[in-house]
């Protein structure tokens, strides 16, 4: 299985993965184990304003430090947890780390909204949100310093059965986002009764859409529905200044991508926040020179 994975994980656009992506490549026993003795690690990618560039928050994307494959994406992970039963451990664990990180970087002064990605299954434990309300009252963080991220193919496959959830959670004034938007089936109707304040456009539409007409109309379209819902509006996988430029003319809130950053260890993005302060500048004035 180990060899398996380690294959996978260097050909992650081949034909064999491409064909089931989500097959998963690790066992459950090792995934425990790495849970158990903090393998897993939280690494942040930055939010940043379109208008002038300004880092906002950062979400928080989960690594496998393996100790023989080297670092693990979550593709080749998050499946097994699921199945395995073991994503509410996982979740925790991941909430409990973003939640001191942010409280330590409030502590130095830098005030950001951290973003955690879960699982629809985490939805499904009743005291769901309790216990996020203790883990912050705990850790001393406002709610208002977290985010949640929900795929919508998956909370769209059974609305009802997360609006309950979803809605407590935001009566506690935890924000939610839709994330990976695009790729599911939201009705009108379903994404105007859940609460969420932001919606995250999918990365594949935003790679490439100042050219590429087709993806130019979903991301207007999806612009357009969140402005309609009062929803924030954030471009994941911006890769390109074009595409920057376009998101940020077509009325896009926050970017997240390569271009400005990749995920990276908590301890890095000091050193980013000084990198970031001059191409931030270079990045508005290709916008101003296009005026
Ligand atoms: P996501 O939440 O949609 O996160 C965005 C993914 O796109 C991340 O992959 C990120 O590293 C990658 N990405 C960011 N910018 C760019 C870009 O400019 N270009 C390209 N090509 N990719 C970019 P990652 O870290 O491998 O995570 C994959 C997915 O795993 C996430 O998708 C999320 O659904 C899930 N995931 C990550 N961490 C957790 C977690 O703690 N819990 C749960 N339940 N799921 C998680
Ligand atoms: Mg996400
Ligand atoms: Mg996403
Ligand atoms: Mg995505």
């Amino acid at each position: 299985v180990r060899a398996l994975a380690h294959q996978s994980a260097l050909q992650q656009s081949g034909p064999l993965l491409s064909a089931s992506p989500r097959r998963p490549s690790y066992d459950v026993a090792a995934l425990r184990q790495a849970l158990d003795s903090g393998e897993l690690v939280n690494y942040y990618q930055p939010k940043v304003s379109l208008r002038d560039g300004q880092l906002l928050g950062v979400e928080t994307l989960v690594r496998w430090q393996h100790p023989d494959d080297g670092l693990v994406l979550p593709d080749q992970f998050i499946q097994v947890a699921e199945e395995a039963g073991l994503i509410d451990q996982l979740t925790q664990q991941v909430l409990r780390a973003a939640l001191q990180q942010v409280r330590s970087w409030n502590d130095e002064g830098m005030a950001l909204q951290v973003a955690v990605n879960i699982s629809m299954d985490n939805l499904a434990s009743l005291d769901f949100p309790d216990r996020i309300e203790s883990l912050l009252h705990e850790l001393g963080v406002p709610a208002s310093a977290l985010m949640l991220e929900v795929t919508e193919s998956r909370v769209m496959s059974d609305p009802l059965a997360s609006l309950d959830i979803l809605t407590r959670l935001r009566i506690k004034k935890i924000s939610l986002s839709i994330d990976d938007f695009g790729t599911g089936h939201s009705s009108l109707r379903q994404l105007h009764d859940i609460p969420f304040n932001e919606l995250k456009i999918d990365g594949s539409f935003v790679r490439g859409v100042s050219h590429d007409s087709y993806a130019r109309t979903i991301v207007e379209a999806s612009l357009n529905l969140a402005q309609q819902l009062g929803l924030k509006t954030v471009a994941e996988g911006v890769e390109q200044p074009e595409d920057w430029c376009f998101l940020r003319e077509a009325g896009c809130d926050v970017a997240q991508g390569w271009l400005i950053a990749r995920a990276m260890p908590a301890e890095h993005l000091s050193g980013w926040v000084e990198t970031w302060q001059g191409r931030r500048a270079e990045l508005n004035a290709i916008g101003q020179q296009s005026e």
